[in-house]
Parts: C-alpha cells; structure tokens; sequence
C-alpha cells in the first residue's frame, strides 16, 4: 500500500507488466503468468478458478461465483489477458512498465482491457470481503487470445467446456460503458450491438507477359480499378435499432434533428470515428500482392479487403462489393464472422443503466454499436447475449477512441475507481 496506489490500479498496473503481446496466428507471448496471477487474486478471494490451455502458454482461467438468488440465470463477466502489440520506440513511457504519471496508468492494456479485469476482480474481491455475495451467480472469466478472435481464448473454450458457461444467459464486458462528451453533457455508451466481419480477396486474372508488351489485359491494371473503387465506395447510412437510438438520443442531447446521423455523429467529436462507421457497412482495402519482377506482367494480382457488414447483412454487403469490382474480379471469403445486436432495454440493460446513474447522476446512457468485436461473439454460440460495459467517467481531453490499439494508451486513475464502483454496484442489485 506504500505506494499510494488504490487495489485497483495496483492490479491493472501488475496485468500491465505481463508482457501479453498478441500477434495473431498463434504467434503469441502468452498469457500464462497474467493467467497465474489472476487465478491468485481470485483464490486469495476464496474463489477457485480454473486454467486451461488452449496451446502452451495459451491460459485463460474461468470460474463461478455463487449469487445470493440461485434461481437467477448466471451472468458471465468476462475480461481479455492478452493485449495487441506495442512497439516502445513510437510510445512516450515503456508500454509494459505500468508507469503512473499525471493521475493516469500508461501502457498497454490500460484501456484493451486489463483496466476492466482488474475492476472485475476488485468489485468481485469488496463484495466477497464484505461477506456478501452477488445478487445472481457468475460465470468469471478472463481468456486468452481475444485480438486474435479467439481461437486459443473464448472460442476454443466455448467448443471444449461448454460446460463453463451452463446457465449462464448474459454477459458483460469490454468496450461499452464509458463516458463521452456531447456538447458539454457527459453521456455514456453502452455497447448493445458488434458489427459483423467478412475479410475478402479480390482476384485479377490476366495474361502473364513481358513488361515492354502493348498488353490490356493486365491483372495488375484490373485489380487496382477494383481496389480504388471498393476503396473509394461510400456505403449508404442504413440505421438498425441500436444506431436509431443512438442518433436520435445524441440529437436530444444536442437539441438538433436527427435527419442526419452522420452529421449528429460528428458532434461526437473524437470518438465520431467509431460511430459514424457503425451507421453503415465499410470495405477497407488494407493488403497487395501481385509481380515478381521488375519487366514481367503477372498473371494474378490479389488484394485483401477489410469489410465490416452491418449485423445479420453480410450476405448484402459482399453482394455489394461484388457488384462494385464487376464480374473480372473473383471475390473470395478468406474469414468471417457473425454480428450481434441486443435490444437497448430488458432488465440487465435497465440495471447497468441504473448503476452509472447512482455514480453519475443525470448523465444519459445510450446504445451504440461497436465497428470491432469481442469474445461476445464466441459466447453467442451458447446462446449468451453479451453487451460491452467497462464503465469508465473520463474527461473530454482525453482522446478515448484513439487509446484503443494506440500510441500511449492511457487511463486516468480516478476512471479506474469510478468503474470498480459501478460493477460492484451492478454484480450487487443485478
Ligand atoms: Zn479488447
């Protein structure tokens, strides 16, 4: 304690110096010792977890938690261990030193999402020291792999011990529940909605030849009209519930019309990057690859393209992209995966809401869809309906939407109370 640091950011800082790079592929640094540590925190609770690796160093560690009412169905709280990469050169501090400086926690993770496990374990650890217990059971989890999908994580678990999981209904965890600000009113964003993914190839097939040749059918030249005009595409705003919602209460906020979602969005300031492409589908062009040398015309020229369909339409959105390209180029499914939208009401939703309103009154919460995924998406597989709440109060300097996967990922200390307080609040009253 002689550093002054709350329990909570002591464990978010400790999670931060495991180095947990994640590289995808199964290219990893493992999350084994934050998995070893975790499971200490939660038997030094009384709660038995236990770990399970996916693939050596793979761990991710589960376990359930009595609740005060058994008849209730189980909520599953669930948090990431491994975090993206992070290269030291381009950051201010050592991302992996958990330096506290100017009232926030720096390095990686402090946002995505070893903030959120630390809350998860502090609340958890006050309302067990307390003698009490959560108001239903829990399933808590905290898994391997999540910036990868989830194969050695959330997803290999839901295959293997689905068990795990059993009566569990809901689930609650990262990228939902912080505070943004519009114009001037602080309001929170609970994630109710993720959109869907579908990584495609983009083939060009033309004549292999020599590069002095007068050749029009030239797969680079087709491939690149493709690419630029996939790229260039301004998808439609197409609102589901969750962005009607979401819209219609930021121009309440604002006292506008909602005529315009893009241009209500944009009044969001930072964080508009993440909603305005949750308005509608989106298509990246994001890799290359075609030629070998300098003088000879390929006869193949590919390109990877990121698209992020709205949920339950990715049948719609590759339709679009096909018709864009044109019948010259093959379009091909390299990965994919569903999207999920939850309604904006029921009782979980009414609870978080009414949680961030006893620690922030009067600030609005509102639904919003978020353009990545999460291991909400694996857990769908059971049936479990997941929504993202990490609650965090931040102030407005602060740039939220850029911290994610980001250069000098930062959270300020105070956030971190805040969130423990609302989710000690919620596992009580929910
Ligand atoms: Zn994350």
């Amino acid at each position: 304690m002689t550093d002054g640091l709350t329990r909570t950011a002591r464990i978010a800082r400790d999670l931060i110096r495991f180095d947990t790079q994640n590289w995808g592929g199964g290219r990893s640094s493992g999350e084994a010792d934050a998995a070893a540590y975790v499971a200490e925190v939660l038997a030094a609770m009384g709660v038995q977890s236990e770990t399970f690796e996916s693939a050596p160093g793979r761990a991710s560690v589960v376990a359930r938690v009595e609740g005060e009412d058994a008849s209730l169905p189980l909520l599953v709280v669930h948090g990431h261990l491994d975090v993206v990469p992070a290269d030291a050169a381009e950051w201010s501090v050592d991302p992996f030193a958990g330096e506290i400086r100017d009232g926030l926690l720096w390095g990686r993770g402090a946002v995505d999402m070893k903030q959120m496990d630390a809350m998860i374990l502090v609340a958890l650890e006050r309302i067990l020291a307390s003698g009490r217990k959560p108001r239903r059971g829990l399933v808590i989890a905290f898994f391997a792999d999540e910036e990868a999908g989830g194969a050695y994580g959330a997803q290999w678990l839901v295959e293997h011990h689905p068990e795990l999981f059993e009566g569990a209904t809901e689930a609650i965890s990262e990228v939902g529940g912080y505070s943004i600000d519009i114009g001037g009113q602080r309001a929170y964003l609970l994630q109710t909605a993720e959109k869907a993914l579908q990584w495609i190839l983009l083939r060009a097939r033309g004549t292999a030849a020599h590069g002095s040749q007068h050749m029009r059918d030239n797969a680079v030249t087709k491939l690149a009209r493709a690419v630029a005009a996939v790229g260039a595409h301004e998808f439609p705003v197409e609102l589901t519930d969750t962005t009607r919602g979401l819209i219609a209460g930021i121009a309440e906020i604002l006292d506008v019309e909602a005529d315009d979602p893009d241009a209500v969005a944009e009044r969001t300031g930072t964080v508009s990057r993440f909603l305005r492409s949750s308005l509608r589908h989106t298509a990246n062009p994001t890799m290359l690859d075609a030629g070998y040398k300098h003088n000879v015309i390929p006869s193949v020229a590919e390109a990877r393209i990121d698209v992020r369909p709205l949920p339950g339409r990715e049948a719609e959105a590759i339709d679009a992209i096909r018709a864009i390209v044109g019948d010259e180029i093959e379009v091909e499914l390299v990965h994919g995966d569903i999207g999920l939208e939850h309604p904006f009401g029921g009782e979980l939703v009414e609870a978080m809401t009414a949680a961030i309103g006893r620690h922030d009154p009067g600030a609005p919460v509102l639904p919003y869809m978020l353009s990545g995924g999460t291991d909400n998406k694996s857990l769908a597989a059971l049936g479990i309906a997941g929504y993202g709440f990490a609650p965090l109060r931040l102030t407005p300097d602060l740039d939220f939407a850029a911290m994610f996967h980001g250069v000098d990922e930062r959270v300020p200390l105070d956030a971190l109370e805040f969130g423990t307080d609302v989710l000690e609040d919620l596992l009580l009253t929910y």
